[in-house]
This record gives structure tokens, sequence and C-alpha cells, in this order.
């Protein structure tokens, strides 16, 4: 039964600098593979972001949850890092699919994780819409454990048999808002359901409406709930 009210859960952060939200808490107290850490400082990344501090710990203990942050608080690391943490320690069985709206940030998640597993062996791709499906083929044949891709090309490669959808570990379903705004509610919850049983939930929006509550807490076992609110 849902306990998801959208009054609860908020915390106040102030922003500052680029990303928006900052914290004083360093990456280094996070216990993280130091070549995972190295390519966040790599990044400039120095402190984390509100959203940041307080997803990823819960994130690194297996919990699902629902982020609400505004864009630019740096909500794609506050996935990513768990999921490289999570998938260094079990590669042969990992498999994170992230869920995206729009090509563009389907291509931007995968070059931020690119850019943080430097030297890690972990792999990635991106399968989106208005691409040769038969160069999606030849990424297929290896392993990979993230999958960045929009639901139309996600769905087309599953009922093609080439990307097996039940073997998902971890979903990501990110700009949440905006991926219901766009109509893909019906593909979403294809996937969902193709997905089944899985390990991890993670679910971000920029904004949260409250007839969207229902479908959101089906989606999500036992959640942490963090919205981070500009209070400046
Ligand atoms: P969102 O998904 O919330 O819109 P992004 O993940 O795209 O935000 O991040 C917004 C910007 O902030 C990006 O340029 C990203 O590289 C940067 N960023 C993310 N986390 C940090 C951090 N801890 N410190 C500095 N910059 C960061
Ligand atoms: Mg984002």
């Amino acid at each position: 039964e849902s306990t998801l009210d959208p009054r609860l859960f908020v915390k106040k952060a102030k922003p500052s600098g680029q990303a928006g939200f900052r914290t004083e808490k360093s990456f280094e107290t996070l216990n993280l593979n130091p070549r995972l850490l190295a390519n966040i400082l790599a990044k400039g990344y120095q402190t984390l972001t509100t959203i940041q501090e307080q997803s990823i710990q819960p994130l690194l203990e297996g919990r699902d949850i629902m982020a609400i942050s505004k864009t630019g608080s740096g909500k794609t690391a506050a996935f990513l890092i768990p999921i490289i943490e999570h998938a260094l320690k079990d590669s042969r069985n990992y498999t994170a699919l992230v869920v995206t709206p729009t090509r563009e940030l389907a291509l931007q998640i995968e070059e931020e994780f690119k850019s943080l597993v430097v030297g890690l062996q972990l792999y990635s791709a991106t399968f989106i819409g208005g691409t040769n499906i038969n160069s999606d083929y030849k990424q297929l044949e290896r392993k990979l454990q993230v999958v960045v891709g929009t639901p139309g090309r996600l769905l087309d490669l599953s009922d093609r048999k080439l990307l097996k959808l039940n073997q998902v570990t971890t979903l990501v379903l990110d700009e949440f808002d905006r991926m219901l705004d766009m109509g893909f509610v019906n593909d979403v919850k294809k996937l969902i359901n193709l997905i089944g049983k899985r390990d991890q939930t993670l679910l971000f929006s920029a904004t949260l409406e409250p007839n969207q509550m229902q479908l959101i807490s089906a989606l999500l076992n036992n959640p942490i709930e963090v919205k981070v609110e500009n209070s400046g």
C-alpha cells in the first residue's frame, strides 16, 4: 500500500555552484572503488549535490527510490555511481536498464557513464530511435552492464528477441515526468511487464504530479522518497 505523500518528503537545500545544489560532503566519504572515485574527481566533481547526498548511500544499500529534483541538480551521477559500484561487484549478472524520454538524454547519460568507468571494464550501449537498428545488433553481442534507451527502440529490440528485458536487474526511469508528457506511459508499462522481477527500481523526475502517484507506487518497492526543493 502506498504511503507516498508528496508533502511528507520535502527537504530544503540552498542552491550553490553550477550544479545547483552543493553539499559539503566529499566523494571520498562514500568508500567507492578507487578508480571510480578518481574518475569522479577527474570530472571536477568535488562535493556531492543535495540529491546525490540523499540518494547515493541508500542506493548503494539496494533501496528503491523516488527522487524529485530540478533539472541540473546532478541526478545522472546520483544513479550512475551506485550502478557502477553494483556492477563492479557482479559484472556477469548485473544489468541496469536506463529508460529516458529522448535520444539526446540517452546519449548524455551514456557519455557520463563512459567518463565514470574509464579503466573499469564495464560496458554500455545506447538504443534510440532514428538510428539503423542493424547497428544495435552488434552491440548486443557482448555483455552490457548498462543499457540506455528510449522506450520505442527498447521495445522493438525486445520484440526481435535481441534485448532480453527479463535479465534486467536494475531499472532506472529517468525524467519520468517528461516520459509521461511525451505519451510514453503505455510503452513504459510494457517495458516494466517484460522486465518483471528485478532487484532495484529507481525513478527520477523534475516534477511530481499527484495523479502519477498510483502508477509510481506500483513500480517501487518500499522506496526512499527524496524531494529537493529550491529554497533560494
Ligand atoms: P539532472 O539530471 O538533475 O538534470 P545532470 O546529472 O545532467 O542533472 O547534471 C547537471 C550538471 O551538473 C552536469 O554538467 C554534471 O556534470 C554536473 N554535476 C553533477 N554532479 C556534480 C557534482 N557533484 N559536482 C559538480 N558538478 C556536478
Ligand atoms: Mg537528468
